[in-house]
């Protein structure tokens, strides 16, 4: 498959802001419903295109074929705004486009409280903690579609800058709604150049080893949550399922995960941020986190270092930071950072050894930290 040109990444700032909670909040949760449906329809629609003819719809045959659907057999679609029904076709186009560039997977079937985001390019209007929403009404007296625009209001937390793009309406497994406002600004102070450089190595004892020896401890949130964790679970298998009672210990455990998880983006900002403020070069490893998942169970998604990663390259991206990840195949653990020498005797559960030919002795996670710090300074070895 040739590989598609593609346009380069314009910045883009998003803006976070809860819904407040409000009896009409439902139309929301009916729209993410429907759309949930109507990607459902496509998704089978393009799989079903593939068997007959091995190859993939896409949108501009799709897109026209919506028109015919809600005008014919599906006329209980129309009341969202056309655009934010069209984006849902092109994004199950793009997925298919990433999975040929070999940049991720098939898009997948979702059961209809699991649609999560809708996105709005038009039919919108933003004000001061508001936000309206053009949906259509069927006007009996008329017999044609009229417009029903619905307000609601959002904590503003904070103001926006630049010039919005689109926004996005979410809602998570608690059943809150969040507004996502996503703007074209790139403003940002840039750090002031330090001259330092530093390498990363991830580890399960310990989360960051710098070159320079600092160890860097994750406070493990999961761990810390799973008693709670525990009791919530149990008093929801006492519950009646599908009682009241059992959706309200849903909605808890739902809360409690996501409080972990904003612990969590929390602690990786911030460590991200610190580090982006003392190194101009940031070089880690390239990670496998399938193999790691395989060996270390739980505790590597408590850890969760592919967010991480996200987050820094993110962050260096934002503050104009280098930043470089060593190939997986570059010997990083063993071979000693004085001299050269390859220990091969090197067993996992070695967390200190002494080389043989030079006779340093060697942390083994800040043998690794330097060895990944040099690979990454010199452009002859792989790098990602
Ligand atoms: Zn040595």
């Amino acid at each position: 498959m040739k590989k598609r040109k593609r346009k380069q990444k314009r910045t883009r700032r998003t803006y976070k802001y809860q819904i407040r909670e409000h009896p009409q909040n439902m139309r929301l949760g009916n729209m993410l419903d429907d759309l949930g449906d109507v990607h459902n329809h496509f998704l089978k629609l393009e799989k079903r295109y593939y068997r007959i003819y091995s190859k993939y719809a896409g949108r501009f045959r799709l897109q026209p074929h919506l028109t015919k659907l809600i005008q014919r057999t599906k006329p209980h679609w129309a009341w969202i705004p056309r655009d934010t029904l069209d984006e849902v076709i092109i994004r199950i186009h793009i997925t298919y486009e990433r999975f040929f560039d070999g940049l991720g997977g098939l898009p997948k079937f979702k059961r209809k409280a699991r649609y999560r985001s809708a996105k709005f390019k038009t039919g919108y209007k933003l004000e001061e903690g508001h936000v309206r929403i053009s949906f259509k009404e069927w006007d009996e007296s008329s017999q044609s579609f009229k417009f029903n625009k619905r307000w609601f209001s959002f904590h503003q937390h904070r103001e926006w800058q630049g010039k919005v793009c689109y926004i996005q309406i979410l809602r998570d497994a608690t059943g809150t709604y969040w507004l996502y406002i996503v703007t074209n600004d790139s403003t940002t102070e840039p750090y002031l150049a330090t001259g330092e450089s530093v390498g990363i190595d991830f580890g399960m004892d310990t989360y960051l080893t710098l070159n320079t020896g600092e160890k860097i401890q994750s406070p493990q949130f999961l761990k810390h949550a799973l008693k709670a964790l525990r009791t919530v679970n149990k008093s929801l298998s006492r519950k009646v399922k599908g009682s009241n009672n059992w959706w309200r210990a849903i909605r808890e455990l739902a809360r409690l995960y996501r409080h972990i998880v904003n612990q969590r983006r929390d602690w990786h900002f911030k460590l991200a941020t610190d580090l982006c403020r003392r190194f101009d070069l940031i070089a880690t490893e390239t990670l496998n986190l399938d193999g790691m998942k395989r060996l270390w169970g739980r505790k590597v998604s408590d850890l969760s270092f592919g967010q991480f990663v996200d987050i820094l390259k993110y962050k260096c991206i934002k503050h104009k930071r280098k930043f470089c990840q060593v190939g997986q195949w570059t010997a990083t653990t063993k071979p000693c950072s004085d001299c050269g020498y390859p220990n091969e005797n090197l067993s996992l559960s070695d967390r200190q050894w002494t080389c043989p030919e030079c006779g340093s002795h060697h942390d083994r996670d800040v043998n690794a930290a330097i060895n990944i710090l040099r690979a990454a300074c010199d452009p002859v070895v792989e790098q990602m």
